[in-house]
C-alpha cells in the first residue's frame, strides 16, 4: 500500500504543519524541498480553489504522484476580504511575515477598532489529485478570529501572532494562533479541518 503523498508547497510552516496532521494517520508527506526540478507555479486564481487545484494538478502531473495542494490565507471583513488570496505577497515580497503583518496594521489604521475588535478568519482549501486516474478531490476549512492589537507569540508561521481565535465552543482564552500548541491549532485551525474533511477520501486513494 502506498503511504506517501507530495504536498505541492515550498511554505516550511505548512509542510510542518500538515506533517503533523498526517502523522496519526502513518502517512509520510514530501514536500517541494525533498524533490529537485518540480515547475514553479504562478498563484494568478483568483480564487483559493483556483489556485490549489492549478498547484496539485501541475505537480502531479510533474510527479506522478498522489499529491495535495494547499491554498490558503486570511481574510479581514473591515478591508473587503483582503489579503486573502494575496496573502503571501500582501507586503509585495512574497511571504515576508514581518512585512504582512505591519502592512495588516497600517491599513486598519484608518478604521475605528469595533468594540469586539476587527473580525477576521483564516481560509485554507485543500486540492487532491491522483494523476493515475486524474481523481480529484477538493476540501475546505475556516478559523474564525479577530485581529489583535500587536504581535503576540511565537508559534506558526504567518499571521499567526496577530490572529486571536474566536472559534465557538473552544476556551483558548484569547490566545493568538502563535500562542497555540501545534495539538491546538491542529484542532481548531482551517488547515486541520480542510484534512480531516479529506482523510477519508485519501485513505481510500492510498489503499486502492
Ligand atoms: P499561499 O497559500 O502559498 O498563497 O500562501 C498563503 C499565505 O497565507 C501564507 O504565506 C501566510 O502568510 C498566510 N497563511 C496561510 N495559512 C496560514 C496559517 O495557518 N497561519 C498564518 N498564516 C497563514
Amino acid at each position: 500500500m502506498v503511504r506517501a503523498i507530495i504536498f505541492a508547497t515550498k511554505n516550511a510552516g505548512k509542510l510542518r504543519e500538515l506533517r503533523y496532521l498526517c502523522e496519526p494517520f502513518g502517512v509520510e508527506v514530501l514536500g517541494l524541498v525533498d524533490l529537485e526540478g518540480a515547475p514553479d507555479v504562478v498563484e494568478d486564481g483568483a480564487t483559493f480553489e483556483e489556485n490549489a487545484l492549478k498547484k496539485a494538478r501541475a505537480i502531479a502531473s510533474w510527479s506522478n504522484k498522489l499529491t495535495i495542494a494547499d491554498d490558503s490565507g486570511l481574510e479581514i471583513d473591515a478591508l473587503g476580504k483582503r489579503p486573502g488570496v494575496h496573502s503571501a505577497r500582501f507586503a509585495g515580497e512574497h511571504g515576508n511575515d514581518g512585512a504582512n503583518i505591519e502592512r495588516v496594521f497600517a491599513e486598519l489604521q484608518p478604521f475605528t477598532r469595533p468594540v469586539r475588535g476587527f473580525t477576521a478568519r483564516f481560509r485554507c482549501v485543500l486540492a487532491m489529485i491522483d494523476p493515475t486516474c486524474g481523481a480529484e478531490h477538493v476540501t475546505s476549512g475556516t478559523c474564525e478570529g479577530e485581529i489583535a492589537l500587536e504581535p503576540r507569540g511565537s508559534n506558526g508561521f504567518g499571521y499567526d501572532p496577530i490572529f486571536i481565535v474566536k472559534e465557538a465552543a473552544t476556551a483558548l482564552h484569547d490566545r493568538t494562533m502563535a500562542e497555540l500548541s501545534a495539538d491546538e491549532k491542529a484542532a481548531v485551525g482551517h488547515r486541520g479541518k480542510a484534512l480531516r474533511a479529506m482523510m477519508t477520501t485519501l485513505e481510500a486513494w492510498l489503499r486502492s
